[in-house]
């Protein structure tokens, strides 16, 4: 058996066509558009890189988009009157801190204090704890996750009873995944079984998974025989390998590595995601709907 490859970039395309259109359709209607404030505090290369892959993207999409970088030396008093800024600024929709933050901030303190009504990451404990309730409470899903459950609907893979198995227990991707994976509803319903590092046999449990979502960043941690023949294996893994110099632009580029063997995988699952090009697109894509999401929310369109 041959997988079929879930293309990421793709499916962010057609989520982003959608996003620019509706921005369009809002803006000739109510004369707004949604506003996001990335706030980049530092210059660690791959935040740098993160921080105008949303800004290129947000503004593609019609955004207003400011963008703020704060010297790695600021305080955390700085950044967080800077946060309370945009906090009462009317025509900001969205606010991103993009972490991890230097040593000197305690990033809790910067996440609460962002308005849970502009968290489109998803992070603020209100925005948690809205995600377990589940239901007309979710108002921003963490992008990640959110991203996966988008792919999945996408490619109509079942969800529906199906056995998942989500592999790490972040708050960043396996516990809201799980979260959202087991609601009652179209697109969730799946019986999810969170493992992690304590879990006795990882191995036992990978191989009854229906949808088996790898998110330990572990390079090659799930072994091609832990997968059930057919089943949908999705990599969130992003593990830096090695170093190689990029056809494209003659530099200095990183390897990577998913959590699993894609060509081995390949021949076994249903279907499966490449690293890089599969989750890793879908990120931005739900960033993008949240803020979005957030200016509808206001002008009482959800
Ligand atoms: P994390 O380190 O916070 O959590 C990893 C989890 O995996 C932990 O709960 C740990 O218990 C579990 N784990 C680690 N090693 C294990 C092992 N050997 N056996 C069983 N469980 C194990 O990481 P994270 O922030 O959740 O990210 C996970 C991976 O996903 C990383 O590679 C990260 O780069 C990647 N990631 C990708 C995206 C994306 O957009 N593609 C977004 C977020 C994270």
């Amino acid at each position: 058996m041959q997988a079929e490859i879930i293309n990421g970039l793709e499916i962010r395309k057609a989520i982003l066509e959608e996003i620019k259109t509706e921005t369009a359709e809002i803006k000739a209607k109510y004369g707004v558009v949604p506003g996001l404030v990335t706030i980049l505090v530092g210059e660690n290369p791959a935040s740098v890189s993160y921080v105008t892959l949303k800004v290129k993207t947000a503004e593609s999409m019609g955004f207003n988009e400011i963008q703020v970088n704060m010297s790695a030396d600021c305080t955390e008093q700085e950044l967080l009157d800077m946060v309370e800024k945009y906090n009462k600024d009317d025509s900001v929709h969205g606010i991103l801190v993009q972490l991890p933050l230097p040593k000197h901030i305690d990033e809790n303190k910067i996440i609460y204090a962002i308005d849970p009504d502009k968290d489109v990451d998803g992070f603020h404990p209100v925005n948690v704890g809205r995600l377990c309730l589940g239901g007309e409470h979710v108002k921003f899903p963490p992008c990640t996750p959110a991203g996966i459950v988008e792919m999945l609907n996408r490619k109509n893979i079942n969800t529906n009873g199906a056995e998942v198995v989500i592999v790490g227990r972040s708050n960043l991707v396996g516990k809201p995944l799980a979260n959202m994976l087991c609601r009652k509803g179209k697109g969730a319903n799946a019986t999810v079984t969170l493992v992690h590092t304590g879990t006795k046999d990882l191995a036992s449990h990978c191989r009854r998974a229906d949808i088996l979502v790898a998110a330990a960043g572990c390079p090659d941690l799930i072994k091609p025989e832990w997968v059930k023949p057919g089943a949908c294996v999705i990599d969130v893994g992003v593990n830096r390998v090695g170093e190689k110099i990029s056809e494209k632009t003659g530099k200095k580029v990183a390897i990577l590595k998913g959590d699993t063997d894609f060509e081995a995988i390949s021949k076994i699952a249903g279907y499966v995601t490449p690293v890089p090009g599969g989750v890793g697109p879908m990120t931005i894509a739900m960033l993008m709907k949240n803020t979005l999401n957030s200016l509808k929310f206001k002008l009482g369109l959800i």
